[in-house]
């Protein structure tokens, strides 16, 4: 999945008109709920919403270039924070600490964003001293409640935020966002979206298995070829994976978030911040340990160029075959100096 941004939020315009506008006027709330079901997309919504409102940009959207964007994409901002039940519920020893942390200034930015997940899990205790920090806010904070049934929480706390619904999506907005996220039109799309009742998390869910696990093997084994400098048999699996324009989307937009998984390694030795989770993690770092981060920046721009050559459609399998040549020019002209 590419970086999500308010565009690529589908089937919520209104709500997302109103949350552009907030930061367009500077005038974002103290409190917001975000109220819909499970995989109804209120974590994307609420982690482009926190993004947005620290972004140093002057949209009123993330711009995903600033210190503080590229710090929220790589989960390590200081000033967005993410509270999530233990167990069962939200405890108070969790409330607790959160009024002790956000009682001082954000670190780096204009506001900071706490973002509570299941807050409707709050514990009734919990509740009651929560809402003291809604009752006297203390300057820039401000609380994205992430809620499946808000009616759980006190009334009190409610009124005291901007409530949101998350709308239920229709088959086309379904469809637009499911090929967004690199899945092909067809049969399985359908019967994915018929499943789902509207909720985009669980379509994705029933897609996620078998044909989509098989694609990203392949795509794989296409990059450990590359690893060993085959130059002929990266081109043959290439060859055979490319049937039509649209797989050659779907190849591109797994080799983007390839590359910046291994970016984003090259400061954080975890496989949390990792977007293509299904990838053998070794196979990241060998590429990781053997390319330069300017190596990594010259193959993300040369993915990019690829993408958009591939809106005029000159040939797409020549584009992406001289993508691959030059990914393994990259690589191998610095493997073959070091290793061999
Ligand atoms: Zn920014």
């Amino acid at each position: 999945m590419i970086i999500m941004d308010f565009d690529d939020i589908v089937g919520q315009r209104v709500l997302v008109e109103s949350l552009k506008n907030a930061i367009k006027r500077n005038m974002v709330a103290n409190a917001y709920i975000f109220n819909g079901p499970k995989g109804s997309g209120k974590k994307t919504l609420a982690d482009i919403f926190a993004r947005a409102i620290n972004c140093k940009g002057s949209d009123n959207k993330p711009c995903n270039l600033c210190s503080s964007c590229k710090k929220s994409i790589a989960g390590v901002n200081p000033d967005i924070m993410y509270i999530e039940p233990m167990g069962n519920s939200i405890k108070i020893e969790q409330i607790r600490k959160l009024i002790s942390d956000v009682s001082v200034k954000p670190f780096e930015n204009t506001y900071r964003v706490i973002v509570m997940k299941n807050a409707d899990s709050m514990t009734i205790e919990s509740q009651d001293a929560f809402l003291k920090t809604l009752e006297e806010p203390e300057g820039n904070n401000v609380f994205l409640l992430l809620t499946e049934n808000y009616n759980a929480l006190l009334p009190t706390i409610v009124s005291r935020c901007q409530v949101y619904n998350m709308v239920g999506l229709g088959k086309d907005d379904m469809k637009e966002l499911l090929v967004k996220h690199g899945y092909k039109q067809g049969e399985e799309l359908e019967i994915a979206i018929d499943n789902s009742n509207g909720i985009i998390g669980r379509a994705l869910e029933i897609l996620k298995d078998e044909g989509f696990k098989q694609l990203q093997n392949e795509y794989e084994n296409i990059l450990k070829q590359i690893l060993e400098g085959s130059r002929v048999e990266t081109l043959i699996l290439s060859d055979k994976l490319l049937n039509s324009k649209e797989d050659g989307v779907k190849l591109l937009s797994f080799l983007l978030n390839f590359f910046r998984d291994i970016l984003i390694l090259k400061d954080l030795e975890d496989n949390k911040y990792i977007i293509n989770k299904t990838v053998d993690f070794s196979l990241l770092k060998s590429y990781r340990d053997n390319m330069t981060e300017e190596e990594l920046f010259e193959i993300i721009d040369n993915i990019k160029q690829t993408i958009s050559s591939m809106e005029f459609n000159v040939s797409y399998k020549n584009s992406i075959d001289n993508l691959f040549l030059k990914i393994l020019e990259v690589f191998n002209g610095k493997s073959s100096r070091s290793t061999v």
